[in-house]
């Protein structure tokens, strides 16, 4: 089947079109500054055939976005789709799905409306995820559309882990608990460890990105995860703080006169490895920065790998054990350094890494870096969270379609 998965932001589209039969990458582009004004740079990408695309275009709206899309998909020079008929469903990231959602599902006006309802818990997310729904629904209108969360991996947590220690009313009224994020990352890399291992274990997945979680898996069902009730909680990131003292937050605006709203966005954008370095939120640069001598960076890099240590500690206590680790996204993908001192001394748990093969991995392939003794298995797994959408979509479209 031939879906295109979309992930559409506050002004941007990110888009693939994959064909599931193959398992093959078809396209793949970008929209950005959708509703604002032009900057100087493109803001077209458009990647297929081996040959990569630029443009730079005033894109009014949403709607507009999609012809764009509609029109580089049939470009005859280009030469991916002869018609658009032939995409057979979208595929929509959706960010929030709360306890609305607990499986991906069949876009309708309703569900529309409830991802709609949901913009309070997500309001960053939201409006662009329904923005970009609706300008495929008006050019589009005859395509299924599936709506995949990055939360319904996470639903299956027990209270005891998903909910905070404050009043019920908070829950009940407020909505607040833990809903995770990078669900459907944690989700597929969860399959292929089951592959790997053979049976489902108890497994802990680092996906460490620019944004990065931790999640502990039990059975195939997710027993915890880091972030929480927004994706602020948790690890250090490139730019969030993670884990933080509440009471800071009213310090930082005594301090500051700065607003609550404009605490927690300076926590979300300007601190984790950003803040703390006062380089960059890109770790390769920070760890750059440490080797050239920046006690800033060094620091800021200890605490990145250190807060991940101890999360798979709190984990494998969670889980009564663990069988085996995977890294995955950008940094637990790419970075021996991180993978290596986030597992430096659990051997005393049974966990070990072995560092030649860490540090000689190769890129974009699963790889088995266990340690000789380890009783965990060890390994990098490359994320693939658009193939994850493009299958789930197509499962749910061809049960509608029998
Ligand atoms: P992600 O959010 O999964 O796209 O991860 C992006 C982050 O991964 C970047 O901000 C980098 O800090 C980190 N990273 C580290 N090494 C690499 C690499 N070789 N290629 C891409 N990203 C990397």
């Amino acid at each position: 089947m031939k879906i295109l998965v979309v992930n559409a932001g506050s002004s941007s589209i990110k888009f693939q079109l994959i064909d599931t039969k193959f398992d093959k990458l078809m396209a793949k582009g970008t929209l950005y500054r959708i509703g604002e004004k032009l900057g100087p740079e493109n803001n077209v990408t458009f990647k297929a055939n081996g040959k990569i695309f630029e443009d730079r275009k005033e894109i009014v709206g949403f709607n507009e976005g999609v012809k764009i899309i509609i029109d580089l998909l049939t470009n005859k020079n280009i030469g991916v789709l002869k018609r658009i008929s032939e995409i057979e469903a979208i595929g929509h990231r959706i960010v929030q799905g709360a306890e609305t959602f607990k499986k991906s599902t069949l876009i309708t006006p309703k569900v529309i409306q409830q991802i709609e309802d949901l913009t309070p818990l997500a309001p960053l997310h939201q409006p662009g995820h329904i923005a970009g729904i609706k300008g495929f629904l008006s050019n589009l209108p005859n395509v299924p559309m599936v709506a995949v969360f990055d939360t319904v991996f996470h639903t299956t947590m027990p209270a005891y882990a998903s909910r905070y220690a404050i009043p019920e009313i908070a829950y009940k009224k407020w909505k607040i608990r833990r809903y995770g994020a990078h669900g459907t990352s944690h989700k597929y890399i969860s399959e292929q460890l089951e592959k790997l291992v053979g049976y489902k274990g108890k497994f802990i997945i680092c996906h460490i990105g620019n944004g990065a979680s931790i999640s502990a898996v039990n059975k195939g069902r997710c027993l915890d995860t880091s972030m929480g009730f927004t994706p602020l909680e948790g690890l250090v990131m490139g730019t969030r703080s993670g884990d933080i003292e509440p009471t800071i937050i009213t310090r930082v605006m005594e301090m500051t006169n700065k607003s609550a709203q404009e605490v927690i966005s300076w926590l979300n954008k300007e601190c984790g490895l950003l803040g703390v370095s006062g380089v960059s939120n890109d770790i390769r640069d920070v760890q750059k920065a440490a080797q050239d001598g920046n006690k800033n960076a060094k620091l800021a890099i200890d605490m990145f790998n250190y807060r991940i240590k101890k999360y798979i500690g709190a984990y494998a206590a969670a889980l009564g054990g663990v069988d085996a680790i995977a890294f995955t996204a950008g940094t637990g993908e790419n970075r021996p350094e991180v993978r290596e001192q986030a597992l430096r001394g659990l051997e005393f748990m049974g966990i070990s890494i072995d560092n030649a093969k860490n540090e000689n991995f190769e890129r974009g392939v699963v790889q088995d870096i266990t340690g000789k003794n380890s009783k965990a298995k060890i390994f990098i797994i490359p994320t693939d969270e658009e193939g994850m959408i493009a299958k789930e979509t197509a499962e749910i479209v061809s049960k509608i379609q029998k």
